[in-house]
């Protein structure tokens, strides 16, 4: 039994156990995840990991002494499969099971698979582990037809890393421009002719209707218009299901995801859930029910349930951020855009440093920055602010966001 026990050893999971430490918790800690890894850093994976830029030690979140140093039990490569919140015990697929005073829940989600015929040929990957990426990686040597299905920030960034290496990326999206579930029209436009001018084939409005494989290894895409493009090798970055089942069989509110309240308690006692797999109603879109994916979120979460449990606890009210990296371009991203009725752009696009502020009724909710990390920096104000801003001066970018801030 642990006082506290960490289902998942992601950023939120890590974060949590680093949280309740740093906060003087001295009663026992563990964290449970079905990876074979210490906590790791998930953004390099479709970035400086896959590049190689950086080894895989450079993205552990701590050192893997730090854990033991602090007392935090890291149980590998196991799965847990069931909750009892009477019994206050988990089980795990070995059959093992372990009890827990109090329960954090941190399992962000898995890749989602595409559901048409032959996605589990071999050549076929999601990017969400560290293991997803040493699989893909081994195999390139011999792949040189990457096709990448969804051009959401993964798929991205992943056509731009293995454009790098040379080789011939296809992106296929089915919506009419790249990024439609993040972003206004304007940074699509942006990132298309970006991918574009560095040779990769980027084809919006195409569906997948199934994968072609020879010998049990991917041979190509059959696109709905029946058409076929040869593949040696396919990337699905087409989002995550949130890892639930577990909690919601054993009768917590939620579905895509698991519900919480400001402080990340679940409905079941004891049980709280932070991070990609929690459901909660977000200040930043409109008190919306959302789940968000990003780093931030799992932090911010993640210290948020470390306080409640010490009994030193406060509402979860973060501004969001997130950041992707295509080439050389750094994007940054604050705030929701989600629901925007105006975006205004600042700065010219083909310079490539520029910023998208995004308004809904006249404030302020969001901004997308390219290379201009200014902006970034000084539009988070407005957006804490929802300020109320005159869409002409924003558009002008001679003058500072911090000197609009009210
Ligand atoms: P995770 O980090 O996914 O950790 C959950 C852990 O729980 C996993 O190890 C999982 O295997 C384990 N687990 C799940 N179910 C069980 C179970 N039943 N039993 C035991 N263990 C279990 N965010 C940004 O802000 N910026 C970026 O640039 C960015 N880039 C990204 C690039 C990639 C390729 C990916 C995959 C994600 C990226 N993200 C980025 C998103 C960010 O990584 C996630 O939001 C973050 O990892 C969420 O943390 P988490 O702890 O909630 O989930």
């Amino acid at each position: 039994t642990h006082d506290v026990l960490i289902v998942g050893a992601g950023h939120a999971g890590a974060q949590c156990a680093i949280a309740l430490r740093q906060g003087g918790f001295t009663k026992s800690v563990a964290m449970i995840t079905e990876e074979a890894d210490y906590p790791y850093e998930r953004p390099p994976l479709s970035k400086e990991y896959l590049t190689k830029h950086k080894s895989f030690e450079r993205i552990l979140i701590r050192q893997p002494g730090f854990w033991d140093e602090r007392d935090i039990g890291v149980l590998l490569n196991q799965r847990v499969t069931r909750v009892d919140p009477g019994a206050k015990t988990v089980t795990t697929e070995d059959g093992d099971t372990i009890g827990y005073g109090t329960l954090v829940w941190a399992t962000g989600g898995a890749a989602r698979r595409l559901s048409c015929d032959g996605s589990d040929l071999v050549g076929v990957h999601g990017i969400r582990t560290r293991a997803d990426v040493d699989r893909l990686e081994a195999e390139l040597p011999t792949a040189h037809r990457v096709v990448v299905v969804g051009g959401g920030y993964i798929g991205l960034e992943a056509a731009a890393a293995l454009s790098k290496f040379g080789k011939d990326v296809t992106v296929l999206e089915a919506l009419d421009r790249v990024l439609a579930r993040v972003a206004g029209k304007e940074l699509s436009r942006f990132f298309e002719a970006e991918h574009r001018a560095h040779g990769v084939d980027v084809r919006l409005g195409v569906g997948v209707d199934r994968l072609i494989g020879g010998s049990g290894r991917v041979t190509g895409v059959q696109l709905a218009d029946s058409s076929m493009l040869p593949a040696d090798m396919v990337i699905v970055g087409i989002g995550i299901v949130p890892a639930v089942q577990p909690l919601i069989a054993a009768g917590a509110a939620g579905g895509n995801g698991v519900a919480v309240d400001d402080q990340c308690r679940t409905t079941l006692p004891d049980i709280y859930a932070v991070g990609d797999c929690a459901l909660h109603s977000n200040d930043y879109a409109d008190g919306a029910s959302i789940r968000v994916e990003s780093v931030q979120n799992a932090t911010d979460q993640a210290n948020v349930a470390a306080k409640t449990i010490m009994g030193t606890g406060h509402p979860y009210d973060a501004v969001p951020w997130f950041w992707s990296t295509q080439y050389d371009l750094k994007l940054q991203t604050v705030g929701l855009s989600t629901g925007f009725d105006t975006a205004v752009t600042r700065g010219d696009p083909a310079t490539r440093s520029f910023s998208i502020v995004y308004l809904k009724r006249g404030r302020v909710i969001a901004l997308d920055c390219v290379n201009m990390i200014k902006d970034y920096v000084q539009g988070r104000k407005l957006v804490t602010a929802r300020a109320e801003i005159d869409p002409a001066q924003l558009a002008n970018p001679g003058v500072p966001l911090k000197d609009m801030v009210p």
